[in-house]
């Protein structure tokens, strides 16, 4: 149902490939799962960065498991240094390509390989340039194109946009339009995706609608997920929004942990004082949960709202 299976299918049966799908009862026994893995011999793997990061919590997953690796592409979320680099020192051999696209731009229109120059270059990652045929703008409110350097809405133009949402024109009003280029027509997409230039390659930085306002504030949730991820012994971090009678009172932190604490209220005060060195007073979230993992949608993206709903249990 996820437009990556998309990439996964066609790919693999036009390139004359075999397509090794993991069945869903699999992804719930790792010890079965990895057997599995390691049998496909597979040579391409397509996933979400979330889905790498699940598979690296046992310690075979590396070229001994699968030899002939030879490319990792990601899509659908945030692909971070640290998996970038994870992934570099188990599958020295392959390469990884972090790829960019919504359902409605029909999968990923835009990628990069990053190369140890460019993971070495930024942090984060670029998404990568625009595939050909289509083109990627940053607009501000007014959907003018902004310059380099300037962060605005990631708008999508050309054929590979989808003709809109089925039977819902107020949405298709919302978020399609049409741009001319060069004398033609095309298809324009409005993400809701935040981004900007820099250097010929694009940057994403967050949904617009995980843009939140506390006491006056505006602040992206995921501004201090990264910078969370940045700090010392942090696998993984997620930011909610602790709400109270319709208004955001304060934010709560979810950490992976890279390894085991013994003193959460040590490890609490820890990244505390380090988030504080990297963010203004007003984005250092109230609570700190560590987890040993965060739950992950069908599609293989962090859940958040399942996140939200195993918390208020
Ligand atoms: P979906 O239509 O479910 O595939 O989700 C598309 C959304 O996933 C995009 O609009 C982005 O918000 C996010 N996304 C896709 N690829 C990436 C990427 N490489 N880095 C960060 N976010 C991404």
């Amino acid at each position: 149902s996820f437009d990556l299976s998309v990439m996964d299918l066609y790919l693999s049966l036009y390139t004359g490939g075999t397509l090794w799908a993991i069945p869903k009862f699999l992804q719930k026994d790792m010890e079965q799962m990895y057997a599995y893995i390691g049998d496909s011999g597979a040579d391409v793997w397509v996933s979400t960065p979330s889905f790498a990061e699940m598979a690296f919590m046992d310690e075979s997953f590396a070229e001994s498991l699968l030899p002939q690796m030879r490319l990792f592409l990601f899509c659908g979320e945030t692909l971070t240094n640290q998996t970038v680099t994870k992934l570099n020192n188990a599958f020295p051999r392959a390469e990884v390509f972090n790829t960019y696209g919504p359902t409605e731009s029909t999968v990923a229109i835009t990628s990069v390989y990053i190369s140890e120059k460019i993971k070495n270059a930024y942090n984060p990652l670029p998404i990568g340039t625009a595939k050909p045929g289509t083109w990627v703008y940053i607009m501000d409110e007014n959907n003018q194109i902004l310059p380099d350097g300037e962060k605005g809405e990631i708008v999508i133009v050309g054929d590979s946009v989808s003709i809109g949402y089925w039977k819902n024109p107020s949405k298709n009003a919302e978020m399609f339009d049409t741009m001319q280029i060069d004398g033609n027509t095309y298809r324009l997409y409005h993400t809701h995706d935040k981004g900007y230039y820099q250097n010929g390659q694009l940057f994403y930085c967050g949904r617009i609608d995980l843009q939140i306002k506390m006491h006056g504030y505006r602040i992206e949730l995921e501004d201090i997920e990264s910078n969370l991820l940045a700090c010392e012994n942090v696998e993984r971090a997620v930011i909610l929004p602790n709400i109270q009678d319709g208004e955001i009172t304060s934010l709560s932190a979810f950490v992976v942990p890279k390894q085991s604490i013994c003193s959460t209220l040590k490890e609490r005060q820890r990244l505390r004082t380090e988030l504080k060195k990297r963010l203004p007073e007003y984005m250092i979230p109230k609570k700190f949960v560590f987890r040993e993992s965060l739950p992950v949608t069908t599609n293989g993206k962090v859940d958040r709202k399942k996140l939200e709903a195993e918390e208020k249990c």
